[in-house]
């Protein structure tokens, strides 16, 4: 009698099998061309492939994509309806993120009319930040990804240039805003200010500041994503068109600001070296809206911060990543990261927001919606 049982079990579970296994055969179909189904005699061939076409599927373990596949995915992830279809290297980064520290705090405070936050199970999250400004839910955000095989190359391009990079201000403000550090110079005269044009630029664009975009850790922390991979810190220099006479007068307009984003990657070989001496003045500045004057002495130009302006980039039109997220910057993101020790990033992540420690202040990715990234 137990017998009988197992052995219709035994019937039912191949049974079972069987059904899931015939509509997966489907999907090994190859997608012949219009002339293939048109031709009625030839559409019986279409399951009389050699032994060996299964085979292939038999291999253990995920097949890497071809060139034709990888197309497909880039193509996908522009498409504003496919926005993050499944994507096992997307999951595996979301399963590596590391919930932040603050969020096993007490209970968060209600947030202030008109604030940010960069954590999505806020009110005042990311994904809520067009209640905070309506043109952060606009259709030409930043960041964005950013893929070398997608990106259009430009073959005839002026150069890039940045003049008086070498220069020395006055003094540097350093600010915590509650959501970076920023450093914004100022100038004995206007001809001392710094000039960013070449490139995707048509006009001169000036200094404004810097400031930076980290992560709890390094493995995230860059607000663009460069061939899927996020870096452990961006750099944001800001600049405004020399057309209009402020930063803020330049952000409201459509060529108003240009932005140059860099990542930076672990230098791993010397714990104790300082790389980026700048980074010693961030301990003024832990308390949420403190700052700190950077006198003369102690000044450095934006070469000591970036070095040369002579990598290759990636160029596109898109916003400020902060509200009111303005849609009028014409980003230039540099292909070569800068270099940072751990020992540096953690003077990063030792600033406090009003919220808790100030980590993982980055956007996350936005939608392409039909703009073309350039590869200069
Ligand atoms: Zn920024």
């Amino acid at each position: 009698m137990q017998l009988l049982k197992w052995h219709g079990q035994l019937i039912l579970l191949n049974f079972l099998m069987f059904m899931s296994w015939r509509p997966c055969r489907g999907l090994n179909v190859p997608s012949y061309d219009s002339n293939y189904r048109a031709n009625p005699t030839r559409r019986s061939a279409v399951f009389a492939q050699p032994s060996s076409y299964y085979d292939q599927y038999a291999a253990a373990g995920p097949k890497p994509l071809t060139a034709d596949q990888r197309r497909a995915k880039l193509t996908a992830l522009s498409n504003p309806d496919f926005y993050f279809p499944d994507d096992p290297e997307a999951d595996l980064a979301e399963a590596n993120e590391p919930e932040p520290a603050l969020e096993r705090q007490r209970a968060r405070p209600a947030p202030a009319a008109g604030s940010f936050s960069y954590n999505e199970k806020d009110k005042n999250g990311p994904s809520h930040w067009y209640r905070v400004d309506a043109r952060c839910g606009g259709r030409y955000q930043s960041p964005i990804l950013l893929n070398t095989s997608s990106a259009l190359l430009v073959n005839r391009k002026r150069p890039l240039r940045l003049d008086g990079q070498t220069n020395l201000p006055q003094t540097i403000l350093l600010q915590n805003d509650g959501h970076s550090a920023k450093f914004t110079y100022n100038w004995r005269t206007g001809a001392d200010r710094p000039v960013l044009r070449g490139g995707p630029l048509k006009t001169k664009y000036l200094f404004d500041q810097f400031h930076f975009h980290w992560g709890v850790n390094s493995t995230v922390g860059s607000e663009h994503v460069y061939d899927y991979q996020r870096y452990p810190m961006e750099i944001h220099l800001v600049f405004y068109n020399g057309l209009y006479e402020s930063f803020a007068a330049a952000r409201e307009q459509v060529d108003g600001i240009a932005v140059v984003g860099l990542f930076y990657e672990i230098y791993d070989h010397a714990v104790d070296e300082q790389l980026n001496t700048w980074t010693r003045f961030l301990r003024n500045v832990v308390e949420p809206n403190s700052q700190h004057t950077i006198e003369f002495i102690d000044t450095f130009p934006l070469y000591e911060v970036i070095g040369d302006v002579e990598w290759p980039y990636f160029s596109y039109e898109g916003s400020l990543t902060t509200p009111p997220c303005l849609e009028t910057v014409t980003w230039i993101v540099a292909t070569k990261p800068l270099l940072v020790t751990e020992k540096e990033m953690k003077q990063f992540r030792r600033l406090q927001s009003p919220t808790g420690l100030m980590v993982n202040n980055y956007r996350p990715v936005q939608k392409l919606n039909h703009r073309r990234v350039f590869l200069y």
